[in-house]
């Protein structure tokens, strides 16, 4: 066999044992899976969830994906019935690439739309780059395998985005937690959820469910992730939010990554790791 092809069979075995295990704990992932709130559209993106939660009028689109998956965001939308320019707000629950991809692309289209965000999320924001300077790392280190194999697979993922710079008619939320202004029409709390990254939020819905963006996850669980997300800055602050969560008796997590899940997951995985178990990973 000469290199080339040699090469060429050693790169499909390894994409096709990860695609597996990807797919395998996908659909591992799934049982005893919980149903979103009818009203809620829910778009799931490549890797990212995003959802549509109706207001009196119109829409609040709660996070959104990387930037190259817009067109397909917007095609989406159209199978759904749903106008795009019938998206008044866009919350993000934090900075990073994969929750706030087209937000330039939204706020062009219809610059009426107000974003509404941490105030701790505005200078990352226009730093265009997941903030690497808060240390933090990956679950552990098959995880840590996998991140390494999709950078190498996944030419240009570099963790930036396209800089947004907050506008004087956004909305800043401020402090440990905030109501919703009225203005939005959609009586709920926005909890400041840091840990995953500093500047996260999160949007309790209806009392019992919460929009939880990556405070937690339910994604490659078999893979050991124990319900984090994969990267976190603070694992000690992200247990104590749980905590916070199940004080508050939300029944239903709906995260950004995986399918929603009952708030018992949380309490079944609660320290399981510590910071020392994470794996530096920038
Ligand atoms: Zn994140």
């Amino acid at each position: 066999m000469n290199r080339r092809k040699k090469a060429i069979s050693i790169v499909s075995v390894i994409l096709i044992v990860f695609l597996s295990f990807f797919s395998y704990i996908k659909i591992s992932d799934n049982y005893r899976t919980v149903r979103l709130p009818e009203e809620i559209v829910l778009i799931p993106l490549e890797f990212t969830n995003i959802f549509l939660i109706p207001l009196k009028e119109g829409y609040m689109l709660f996070d959104n994906g990387y930037e190259k998956e817009y067109d397909y965001f917007l095609n989406k939308l159209k199978r759904n019935n749903i106008d795009v320019m019938d998206i008044r707000y866009v919350m993000i629950s934090h900075h990073h690439d994969d929750h706030v991809g087209f937000l330039n692309r939204l706020t062009a289209l219809n610059p009426s739309l107000k974003v509404i965000l941490h105030e701790k999320s505005v200078p990352l924001l226009a730093a265009g780059k997941n903030n690497q300077k808060n240390g933090g790392g990956i679950v552990n280190s098959r995880i840590y395998a996998l991140f390494r194999l999709k950078q190498l697979i996944t030419p240009g993922w570099d963790f930036s985005f396209p800089p947004y710079s907050v506008r004087d008619t956004d909305i800043i939320l401020r402090g440990e937690s905030a109501e919703l202004p009225e203005e939005v029409g959609l009586k709920s709390k926005v909890v400041y959820t840091p840990g995953h990254s500093s500047d996260s939020i999160s949007l309790v819905y209806k009392d019992e469910y919460i929009f939880a963006g990556d405070m937690a996850s339910n994604f490659l669980n078999l893979a050991g992730a124990k319900h984090l997300t994969l990267f976190n800055e603070d694992v000690g602050v992200v247990y104590s939010l749980w905590e916070k969560v199940l004080s508050m008796n939300i029944r239903y997590i709906i995260p950004a990554h995986g399918r929603p899940f009952g708030a018992e997951r949380l309490k079944e995985n609660l320290h399981k790791y510590s910071q020392k178990d994470l794996v530096v990973y920038f």
